[in-house]
């Protein structure tokens, strides 16, 4: 078998939590190269590169500063450099910076590469919806393959247990990312479906911006159960309006309902938005992004103004009464309590 050696391209809370299980899993087969690459956008911390902190420490002090990083995890600041040689691509980066390292990308990997897409957001020009495993194919000419699960990544790095779903097109790479990212505590599970994968990962970010609201509420478990509910109908609704007919088993698996879930009590786009509701309209979502996140990216303010130009341009929506309260109160200064102002024949219904 020709080696395959893997790039992960990115270096954040879950680009380095993933690196720490790929590291281990390309020891277990001599096809894969011991040497893992990763691309890290680089920083200087007190003084010192980040990628150096990296090599000499085996910790990433600013995205993951509790873990050891396995010592065959190599940062390399150069993307072109992190690249080389490589034939397997692992993309983990905020989903706004995805297009221009695609580019830096194109015609320097050997045309048989694969790649799997970690990263959750969505993207909307005239032709539609656009997904990043799209504009990875786009630029690069290569087959995508999707991860997305109820996956904080600090859980993970401290070695929790929990679930996975990879979403493909081509069962061979399918099972090329199983045998990388599955282990004890990680448990894939596989779906032929990369669109609702990625829809689901895509918009619960904005579902949790909606928990963060009722969260600076104090509305309790029940409101907030009927929020998750709600929020996962509109999200399959949006995945069945778009990428219709989805895989169903997608919602029930680790990147439908479980995901939602776990963002929903203990992410940060649940976080940062109970602080912006908490501020009453006197702090911006890029303050408390900062202050609150120190440099780790948030996705569902992003996301759902790309989801809002979608829905407005296909006049639909009144099919999506959650998605509005909620960006109505992220962007239009609508009062944080008209966040269950649902219409009465409500569209949460099935
Ligand atoms: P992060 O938010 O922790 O870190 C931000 C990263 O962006 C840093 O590595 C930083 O160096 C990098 N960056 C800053 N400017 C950049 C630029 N111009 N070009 C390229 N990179 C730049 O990152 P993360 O948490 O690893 O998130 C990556 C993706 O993974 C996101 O789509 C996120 O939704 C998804 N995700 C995150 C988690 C989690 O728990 N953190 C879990 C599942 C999925
Ligand atoms: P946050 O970006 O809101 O922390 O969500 C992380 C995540 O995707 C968990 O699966
Ligand atoms: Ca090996």
């Amino acid at each position: 078998l020709p080696m395959k050696r893997i790039c992960i391209v990115g270096a954040g809370n879950w680009g380095s939590a993933a690196a720490i299980i790929i590291a281990e899993n390309v020891k277990k087969y001599d096809y894969y190269d011991d040497t893992v690459n990763m691309w890290v956008y680089e920083e200087i911390i007190d003084g010192k590169k980040l990628s150096e902190i990296i090599n000499e420490q085996h910790i990433n002090v600013k995205y993951l500063p509790d873990h050891n990083l396995p010592e065959n995890i190599v940062a390399v600041p150069d993307l072109r450099d992190a690249a080389a040689g490589c034939n397997v691509f692992i993309f983990v980066i905020p989903h706004q910076f995805l297009i221009r390292t695609c580019k830096t990308l194109k015609g320097q990997i050997p045309d048989d590469s694969i790649a799997i897409s970690l990263i959750k957001g969505i993207d909307f020009n005239e032709d539609g919806v656009i997904l990043m495993s799209d504009i990875i194919k786009r630029e690069l000419s290569i087959d995508v393959s999707v991860l997305s699960g109820a996956n904080i990544a600090n859980e993970i790095a401290a070695g929790k247990f929990c679930e996975s779903t990879i979403g493909y097109n081509n069962s061979d790479n399918a099972i090329v990312f199983f045998e990388l990212f599955n282990n004890r505590n990680f448990r894939i599970s596989l779906i032929k479906d990369v669109e609702a994968v990625q829809v689901f990962g895509a918009l619960k970010n904005v579902i949790a911006l909606g928990a963060g609201f009722c969260d600076a509420l104090n509305m309790g478990n029940n409101t907030k159960a009927a929020l998750i509910r709600i929020g996962l109908l509109e999200m399959h609704r949006f995945a069945s309006k778009y990428f219709g007919p989805i895989h169903d088993a997608a919602m029930v698996e680790s990147c439908g309902l479980a995901d939602l879930i776990t963002t929903c009590m203990g992410g940060r786009n649940r976080r940062v938005s109970e602080a912006f509701a908490r501020a009453g309209g006197k702090r911006s979502w890029e303050e408390l992004e900062d202050e609150m996140l120190k440099g780790q990216k948030l996705q569902g303010t992003s996301t759902v103004l790309e989801v809002m130009k979608i829905l407005k341009r296909d006049n639909c929506l009144n099919e999506f009464p959650f998605i509005k309260l909620i960006y109505q109160i992220a962007y239009e200064g609508a009062a944080i309590p008209t966040i269950v102002d649902f219409p009465d024949e409500h569209a949460g219904d099935a």
